[in-house]
């Protein structure tokens, strides 16, 4: 087949993956300067798990905002128009459905792929020019978007370029041509043109493979067209497609076309690992934990080394590569299990997240109920915070949050754990502990709060807070987190309600719970 006629049959192919409704709709509005930011919160909202998925990634650490973003009006003018339909258009491409069964395996792969890549970008061109991350992060997720069309419309051919690849050191976009009669490139910047994309994806889409090849002038779009092409390399690498060669013009291409040096280099190599797992989790996509690109080059180096070996000797190679690899197989497991504290733990105050909390919370509460020993909550609120930050700025309101996470932290138990409930509320869960006890351990925070003087080398500060104690010992099975949080809740309103820097406990006299 011709270019032109492969062309025809992915377009008219029902297997031809579709852009969310929302998501061509905001191509469109985006790419007029008249729209404003309204205009396009509006048709977010219209769809809810858009929204929601919007927000949460707008709350994560991937953007690092400093307050909480609470709608969809406030996310789009806090990011601007191009980050918001850069980052839409992420979440639905990885929301492409596969629509058969043994078509998952290679999408996983891909996705895994995908990320990788996208990841790796924002990675290098954090080292060039750290404007506006989401751009790059989805020109370089979506570059491959040809092979995924490509896959999805010839399926039986692709499983032919993807054995030629593995058989033989030819060139992928060769590969393509010769069995499909296009490459992936050319195929995914057609599709992406007709589906009304940006030139800053089409470009990147349509040249990642060889990037000096681009004929245009724009400076800007030379380099993300390069960092594009490199993140492929790395993306290559850690799916393990011939990792050395990749590696190798790697770090031969950054330097010749970013001019990296080793150090650099090395750098995103390191983190570009723990950077998938952890962009995997804002945008809710299961991912396989990729191995650390070292790993997978010790892995390759070990294959090629017994190429060529007597038998005697690869079984000697074989032991000390398997010892080799257990050592570097522990190492990962600490790394990973680094990276799941990552995930509970807040990223201002260091102190654990509100998902960890509501699990941790589930598990005393089950634990209670089966020991009969009672468990309590504290949640704790800053007073007029609000008025602290409009005198002081938010910058030093953060600091004031991160100050007194550190002390409480430094004040509780071991076992006991403070969570951020949420903006300058904190919940303090209190395991196996009694009404009167929990009370004092909450008096004890409020003084050591209200005596504290917080220092930030500018200015000192004070600040007091607010406490509501909660106690139960549920004999309900039907008892749940909300329950106690409510109690605990109503005991903090009392305490705002008397004048604030005060404890209140729950009182109930009738234990239905
Ligand atoms: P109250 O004594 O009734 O609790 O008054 P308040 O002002 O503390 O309570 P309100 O709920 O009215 O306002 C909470 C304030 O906390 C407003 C918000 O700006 C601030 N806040 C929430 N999260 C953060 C944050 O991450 N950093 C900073 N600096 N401020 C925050
Ligand atoms: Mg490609
Ligand atoms: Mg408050």
């Amino acid at each position: 087949m011709q270019k032109d006629e492969v062309l025809k049959v992915v377009l008219s192919s029902p297997a031809l993956p579709t852009l969310p409704a929302i998501a061509s709709k905001l191509i469109s509005i985006t790419s007029k300067p008249e729209t404003d930011i309204s205009e396009i919160a509006n048709l977010l909202s219209k769809d809810i798990a858009l929204s929601a998925k919007v927000l949460k990634i707008a709350n994560s650490a991937f953007y690092s905002f400093s307050s909480k973003i609470s709608t969809v009006h406030q996310a789009v003018s806090n990011m601007g128009k191009n980050a918001i339909r850069s980052l839409v258009l992420s979440v639905s491409f990885l929301e492409i459905k596969t629509n058969e069964k043994n078509e998952c395996f290679r999408h996983e792969k891909f996705w895994q792929k995908s990320l990788s890549a996208a990841v790796a970008a924002t990675l290098i061109m954090s080292e060039i020019d750290k404007s506006d991350p989401e751009e790059i992060f989805t020109a370089a997720l979506l570059q491959d978007i040809g092979e995924l069309i490509v896959m999805r419309t010839f399926p039986e051919q692709y499983e032919q370029v993807l054995r030629t690849l593995s058989e033989t050191q030819k060139e992928v976009l060769e590969v393509e041509e010769q069995f499909i009669g296009a490459n992936h490139t050319f195929v995914g910047h057609e599709v992406a043109r007709n589906w009304g994309f940006p030139t800053g994806l089409l470009i990147p889409i349509q040249y990642h493979h060889d990037p000096d090849g681009w004929p245009g002038n724009d400076k800007k779009m030379k380099i993300a067209t390069k960092v594009v092409y490199l993140s492929g390399l790395i993306a290559n690498i850690l799916s393990a497609f011939r990792p050395q060669e990749n590696h190798k013009h790697f770090v031969e291409r950054s330097k010749t076309m970013l001019g990296f040096n080793e150090k650099i280099i090395d750098g995103i190599m390191e983190k570009v690992h723990s950077g998938i797992i952890e962009t995997a989790t804002f945008f809710d996509i299961p991912v396989e934990s990729p191995k650390p690109v070292e790993l997978i080059l010790q892995e390759a180096n070990i294959a090629l080394s017994l190429i060529n070996l007597s038998y005697e000797q690869i079984n000697k190679e074989l032991i000390s590569a398997k010892i080799e690899l257990q050592k570097l197989t522990k190492d990962l497991e600490l790394q990973n299990k680094r990276l799941e504290k990552l995930a509970h733990i807040d990223g201002l105050t260091e102190v654990y997240n509100h998902r960890y909390l509501q699990n941790f919370l589930e598990i005393e509460i089950r634990r209670s109920l089966r020991s009969q020993i009672p468990v309590s909550l504290i949640l704790l609120d800053i007073d007029h915070f609000k008025i602290f930050n409009d005198n002081y700025g938010h910058q030093t309101g953060d600091f004031i949050l991160k100050e007194m996470c550190r002390l409480v932290k430094k004040t509780i138990r071991d076992y006991d754990i403070v969570a951020r409930y949420g903006g300058e509320e904190f919940a303090i869960v209190l395991v196996e502990t009694a009404q009167k006890d929990a009370i004092k351990i909450a008096e004890n925070l409020r003084q050591l709060i209200a005596t504290n003087i917080f220092i930030d080398g500018v200015k000192d500060y004070k600040v007091t807070a607010s406490f509501g104690v909660a106690t139960v010992q549920p004999i309900n099975k039907e008892f749940k987190n909300s329950d106690l949080i409510d109690f605990a809740d109503k005991a903090l309103y009392e305490s705002k309600k008397k004048g604030r820097n005060r404890v209140s406990a729950y009182t109930q006299k009738r234990r239905w719970f």
